[in-house]
C-alpha cells in the first residue's frame, strides 16, 4: 500500500524530479544526478545512487521509490529471446521480451497488464484488462531488460528500438505511454529517440488521428488480420466500434503527417484456413490501395498459443500471399516468430510459467 502513494523514479521527468528535488531543499544539480542514475546508469535502488550524500538518499527514499516491478520469472529462448514475467507492487503480471538482432536489439514493452480487447487469436486477451501501467512501469521494463542483457548501466553495443507489441492495447492507455516514451528520449537518460520506438494498436481511430498531430511521435503500426468488416468483427470485435473504413481513413490521414522517409506499417495475422486464402491477400491489397495507402504490410504467421483454435499458415501460404500482395503495388514483408518456445512470440503473452525457466544470473 505504501508503495501506491510514493511516486515511481522512473516515471518522473526531468522536471518533475527537478520539482521533488527542489522541495527538499536541494540544489538542482540533484536532480540531475538522480536522473542519470536511473536512466543512464540504470540503477534500480538507493544504495547504488553513491554520488549522493547518505542522509539524502535516505530521506528520498522516504518520498519516493526507485523500483517497483519484481522479476518473478526469466526464460531463454534457443534463439536468444528473452522474456520476462515481473509483478507490480499490486501483484499484475507485466510481460517484457527482448529481442537480439544482429544490428540492432529490439525490446517489446506492455502497456497494459492484460488487455481489454478481445481479439480472438491473442492469449492476452483471455487474462481481460487488469490495469494500466503507469509511465515508471513502462521505462522500467526497458532499464530491466538492458541490464539483464548487458549488465547493469552497461551502454548497449548495439542500438535499441522498442516496440509496444506486448500485453494490452497502448493507445487505451496513451498518456502514460506517450510519457514514457518522453522520458526514454532524454539524452542524459536511456536516450532511446521516438524515432526508435513503433506503436502498436488493434485500431483505437481517435488516438491516430491525435497522434497525426504530434510532432515527435513514435511510428505507428496497425494490426489488420483481416481484410473485411465481417471477418474482422469477428477476429477483432474492436472492429465493430471503428471498421475498416474509418479506420483506414485514419491511417490515411495518419500517413498525410508522415515525413518523407517515414511509413506506417500494417500487420496481418496469418491463422492458417481463416484469412490466408488468396481472395484474402486480394481483398487486402484492393482495400489499402482504394484508401491510397503506402503503407507496408507486415505478414506474421501465428504462434501456436493453446487453447486457441488457430494454427499458423504454412511457409508457402504466406510466401503465395506476399507474393499477391507485391503484385498488386503493395510492399509486404515475413516477420520472423521469436521466442516460440518460451511463450514469448506475438499473440503468446499470457503471463504464463513455461518449463524452460533459467536461473538469474
Ligand atoms: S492482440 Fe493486442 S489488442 Fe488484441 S487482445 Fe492481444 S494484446 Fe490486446
Amino acid at each position: 500500500m505504501e508503495m501506491e502513494v510514493r511516486s515511481n523514479l522512473a516515471g518522473l521527468t526531468a522536471e518533475e524530479l527537478h520539482r521533488v528535488v527542489s522541495k527538499l531543499g536541494e540544489p538542482a544539480y540533484r536532480a540531475r544526478q538522480i536522473f542519470a542514475a536511473v536512466h543512464a546508469r540504470r540503477v534500480r535502488s538507493f544504495e547504488e545512487m553513491t554520488d549522493l550524500p547518505k542522509e539524502l538518499r535516505a530521506t528520498l527514499s522516504e518520498q519516493v521509490v526507485v523500483a517497483t516491478l519484481k522479476l518473478e520469472s526469466r526464460y531463454v529462448s534457443i534463439d536468444g529471446t528473452r522474456r520476462y514475467l515481473f509483478k507490480t507492487h499490486d501483484n499484475r503480471p507485466v510481460e517484457t521480451v527482448f529481442i537480439p538482432q544482429e544490428r540492432r536489439d529490439t525490446i517489446c514493452f506492455s502497456s497494459q497488464s492484460g488487455c481489454p480487447l478481445q481479439c480472438t487469436f491473442c492469449l492476452t486477451a483471455q487474462l481481460g484488462l487488469l490495469r494500466n501501467l503507469t509511465a515508471g512501469e513502462i521505462v522500467e521494463q526497458i532499464i530491466f531488460a538492458l541490464n539483464d542483457a548487458y549488465g547493469v548501466g552497461v551502454k548497449p553495443p548495439r542500438g535499441t528500438n522498442l516496440v509496444g507489441m506486448g500485453a494490452g492495447e497502448p493507445f487505451l492507455n496513451f498518456e502514460e505511454l506517450m510519457k514514457g516514451i518522453r522520458i526514454m528520449k532524454e539524452p542524459r537518460g536511456l536516450h532511446v529517440v521516438p524515432n526508435r520506438v513503433t506503436v502498436s494498436t488493434a485500431g483505437i481511430v481517435p488516438r491516430i488521428r491525435e497522434l497525426a498531430t504530434i510532432p515527435d511521435r513514435p511510428h505507428l503500426a496497425v494490426s489488420l488480420a483481416a481484410p473485411t468488416d465481417e471477418l474482422r468483427d469477428e477476429l477483432m470485435p474492436i472492429n465493430k466500434k471503428w471498421p475498416l473504413e474509418e479506420l483506414l481513413s485514419a491511417c490515411r490521414e495518419f500517413e498525410k503527417s508522415l515525413k518523407p522517409n517515414e511509413r506506417m506499417t500494417f500487420e496481418y495475422v496469418m491463422l492458417a484456413g481463416v484469412n490466408d486464402a488468396d481472395e484474402h491477400a486480394r481483398q487486402l491489397a484492393n482495400l489499402l490501395n482504394r484508401h491510397d495507402l503506402s503503407a507496408k504490410v507486415n505478414l506474421i504467421p501465428h504462434n501456436q498459443a493453446e487453447p486457441l483454435p488457430y494454427h499458423p499458415s504454412s511457409a508457402e501460404r504466406v510466401e503465395t500471399f506476399r507474393e499477391i500482395l507485391e503484385t498488386k503495388g503493395v510492399h509486404a514483408f515475413v516477420r520472423k516468430p521469436r521466442g516460440r518456445d518460451i511463450l514469448a512470440a506475438c499473440g503468446q503473452l499470457a503471463a504464463q510459467v513455461t518449463p524452460i525457466e533459467v536461473a538469474l544470473s
